[in-house]
Parts: C-alpha cells; sequence; structure tokens
C-alpha cells in the first residue's frame, strides 16, 4: 500500500526559505508554498519572541486553507550586541528583506559595540555567533509542534561568497567557509534550520 505524503504548506513569502524547506523536507512530505495554495497576504511578525512569531504566521496559514502549515522564525543572535538583530533579523536596517544593508548595519554596530577592543586594520575580526531556528508546525485538532535549532558560527568582518541568503556570505561555519560558500547540499547539512527541522520531525514520528 502506498501512503501519501502529509501535506504541508509554508507559511513564508521568502523564495529562500522555501527551497532550503523542499531540499530538507520534499521526500518525506508534499511542501506546498503560500502562492500555490493561493494565499497572497504579507502576515505581520508582531510577536516578541522568535516563537510567537513562527505562530503568528503558521496558525494564519492553517486558518486560511485548514490544511497543516509548518513556518519558522529565524535569525543571528550576536552576545556583542546583546542578541541583536534576533527577530529583526530579516528588517534590522529598517526595511524588511534588504540583505546587504543587513549586514552593513550589523558590521558597523558591531565595530561600534567592540570599537576598543577591535584592531583597526585587522580585516577578519570574528566574533562567536549563533544562528538561530524556531519552526513550528500546527494542525487543526492537535497542539503546535514547537522546536529549536542552532547553528554556532563566527561573523567575518567582510562577506565571502555568492550563495545563499541573508547573512550567509558574513557567517563563518565549522567548514571553515561562509554558508555563502558552501553548496546548498551542505549547507543543509549543517544549518540550523536543518536542526530545527530534523527536531519537529522527531517530535512528528514521536506521535506515531
Ligand atoms: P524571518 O522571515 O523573519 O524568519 O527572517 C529571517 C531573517 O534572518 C532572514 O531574512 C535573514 O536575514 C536571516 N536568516 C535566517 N536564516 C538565515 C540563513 O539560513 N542564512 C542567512 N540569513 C538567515
Amino acid at each position: 500500500m502506498t501512503h501519501s505524503k502529509m501535506r504541508l504548506i509554508v507559511a513564508s513569502n521568502n523564495s529562500n526559505k522555501l527551497r532550503e524547506f523542499h531540499e530538507i523536507l520534499g521526500e518525506r512530505f508534499d511542501i506546498v508554498s503560500m502562492h500555490e495554495a493561493g494565499i497572497d497576504a504579507d502576515i505581520e511578525e508582531n510577536g516578541t519572541t522568535f516563537e510567537e512569531n513562527a505562530l503568528i504566521k503558521a496558525n494564519y496559514v492553517m486558518n486560511a486553507c485548514h490544511c497543516a502549515a509548518i513556518a519558522d522564525d529565524s535569525g543571528l543572535e550576536v552576545d556583542a550586541l546583546g542578541g541583536a538583530p534576533g527577530i529583526y533579523s530579516a528588517r534590522y536596517c529598517g526595511r524588511h528583506g534588504d540583505d546587504d544593508a543587513n549586514n552593513a548595519l550589523l558590521l558597523r554596530n558591531f565595530f561600534n559595540t567592540k570599537a576598543k577592543a577591535f584592531v583597526p586594520h585587522a580585516v577578519n575580526q570574528i566574533v562567536d555567533v549563533p544562528g538561530v531556528i524556531v519552526p513550528v508546525v500546527v494542525r487543526s485538532g492537535h497542539a503546535p509542534i514547537v522546536c529549536r535549532g542552532t547553528c554556532e558560527g563566527e561573523i567575518l568582518t567582510e562577506g565571502r561568497g555568492n550563495g545563499g541568503f541573508g547573512y550567509d556570505p558574513l557567517f563563518l561555519c565549522e567548514t571553515g567557509k561562509t554558508f555563502a560558500e558552501i553548496s546548498p547540499e551542505v549547507k543543509n547539512a549543517i544549518s540550523h534550520r536543518k536542526r530545527g527541522i530534523e527536531a519537529v520531525l522527531h517530535a512528528l514520528e514521536a506521535e506515531q
């Protein structure tokens, strides 16, 4: 007997995230975008935590199409900046999704904060930082599944690489390369997104 895949609508308009959800979950689930599900909405993320924002997005989509939904809220938490940009990662510079301006502001704020400790002419001064993701799955009649995935890395003072999205060019991961320099396969094997989604899968499997 063949089992059809469970359908999960991804509550995001971010095409890069959608691609990564497809790459990581596509074999196990029927991954459908908001666009494919006929939802044309810019969901306001007015929560105060990653978890609240992820649930706002997932619940919106579940209620709009009466189907299970998956969402994540994710970003960088830089210790030296008191956890910033955190939930504001996508709109750190004041405009949503302006990756270049977000990266530039991150470096500017970091240099200002660390000004005394910073070696003026070093081009690769680095700082430990985790990428964080809080993925959630919501289904009618079930309690939401809320997980967390992190990936430790360092922030470079200059971007490297052309792949990925967001802060990827500045995020030096355990491979010794930035997320923007490695292939999607390698990023999807080690990223915060992969780790968070794996935790979601374990939670779903534990129910069966
Ligand atoms: P969200 O859509 O509010 O969750 O926005 C998350 C933001 O965090 C993105 O727009 C990026 O700036 C950043 N971000 C999240 N995941 C990644 C990643 O895998 N690489 C680089 N930046 C990321």
